[in-house]
């Protein structure tokens, strides 16, 4: 049987992106997807991902972000692709929720250009965006879009080009300790290698069952509006992504036209499902309605017919932080769940933490804030 340096279940966003780094730094490589990537099946379709720095989950993630747009830009040059169009980003919230004052806490800590402004100044400046008088915004122009399916695309080519064997359509099943390392089990035959990264996305819990992870899959829906009216104002030249968190804790996002209408989704606010036994196709008019409320009051323009929807999924921890650590029983394994809604924009940048984890036992940036023993009961 062949060995491997490294083995990775799941060629998604952030098993391509280690792909690629570990390749890049000589390690032979092997990754295995139950599907051929980017595909429509896991977290990293639908067009587009925001991109944002001042960043309002914890001034945590900030460096990591930052060295995300560093690697994106890399990449994109070496693909000759543009991964990333820059909109400026605006955070709408109460003034005291947590999008807008962890927005400034983020800014301020990490001394990055924004601007706050009242609900008056942001009628004014985007009329597609209705704020309530009480509301607030944080505008920062360095926000955007990526573009995921040509981001996954570019790290597997990328990858590939540096000598990474990528298996597509090939399922994991699961995984042994052997020796020093792991023996993979896959349905076209069983694979060795020194250590294992498991990027699996929402089949991630699946592939560590003994580790019982209080993790949740959320089924989410996203739309793409016709503007009923002023459908110059979603112009990227003119619209911002942006994030409104409406009420306390609930939150819907979304981006400019790029011609195929105005996708806009709720965050979280999904049902809980099994990623074995989603259905895709079946979008309910009450999934349309929850969004339209908020619309009629917020962004009525942008409240036309639907163009299209589309089914995706958040893998959830309990604190909505990601989870990156080696499985508490064999060091040779490393498990990289960066979700809970939020990981796409950093996948470059995780991708190198994972290489580093695993060729160096430490990673450049501070992830303690994502260990997963503080999962573990
Ligand atoms: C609707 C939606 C909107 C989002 N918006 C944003 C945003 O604006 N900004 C942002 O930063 N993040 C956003 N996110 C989060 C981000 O997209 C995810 O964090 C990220 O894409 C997750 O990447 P992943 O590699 O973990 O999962 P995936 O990309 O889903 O990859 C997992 C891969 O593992 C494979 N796999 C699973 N099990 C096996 C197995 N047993 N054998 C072989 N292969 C297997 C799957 O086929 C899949 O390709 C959003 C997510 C969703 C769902």
């Amino acid at each position: 049987m062949t060995s491997y340096d490294v083995a990775i279940i799941g060629l998604g966003a952030m098993g391509s992106a280690a792909a690629y780094q570990l390749a890049k730094r000589g390690v032979s490589v092997i990754g295995f997807d139950r599907f051929t990537p980017p595909h429509t099946m896991g977290s990293s379709h639908g067009d587009t991902r925001i991109i944002r720095e001042a960043y309002h989950e914890s001034p945590a993630y900030v460096p990591i972000v930052q060295r995300a747009y560093e690697l994106w830009d890399e990449l994109a040059e070496e693909a000759g692709e543009t991964l990333l169009q820059q909109t400026g980003g605006l955070m709408l919230g109460e003034p005291e929720g947590e999008t807008v004052s962890g927005a400034i806490r983020s800014a301020e800590l990490h001394g990055l250009a924004y601007e706050v402004l009242d609900a008056d100044e942001v009628r004014k400046r985007w009329p597609q965006f209705n704020a309530p008088d009480q509301f607030a915004a944080v505008h920062e122009d360095r926000s955007g879009i990526l573009f995921p399916e040509k981001c996954i695309s570019a790290q597997l080519s990328g990858s590939i080009r540096v000598g990474a064997e990528l298996r597509y359509g090939t399922q994991v099943s699961g995984w042994v300790k052997d020796g020093d390392g792991v023996n993979v089990h896959t349905d076209s035959g069983d694979v060795s290698a020194g250590q294992l990264l498991i990027t699996a996305g929402a089949w991630m819990p699946g592939l560590v069952p003994e580790l019982a992870l209080p993790v949740e899959i959320e089924r989410q829906v996203l739309f793409w509006f016709e503007p009923a009216l002023n459908a110059d104002l979603f112009d990227p030249t003119h619209c911002p992504v942006y994030i409104w968190e409406y009420e306390s804790g609930h939150a819907f996002y979304g981006f400019p036209n790029l011609g195929d209408g105005v996708k806009i989704a709720r965050h979280h606010d999904g049902r809980v499902v099994d990623p074995d036994f989603l259905d895709r196709d079946e979008v309910s008019d009450v999934d349309e309605e929850m969004l339209r409320k908020q619309l009629s009051r917020m962004m009525p323009y942008a409240s036309g017919r639907v163009i299209r929807s589309e089914v995706c999924m958040y893998t959830n921890t309990p604190d909505q932080h990601y989870l990156i650590g080696f499985h508490p029983e064999n060091a040779s394994v490393l498990i990289g769940s960066p979700c809970s809604g939020h990981g796409f924009k950093m996948a470059s940048a995780l991708g190198e933490s994972f290489a580093e984890l695993l060729l160096d036992g430490e990673s450049r940036h501070d992830l303690s804030l994502f260990a997963l023993d503080r999962l573990l009961t």
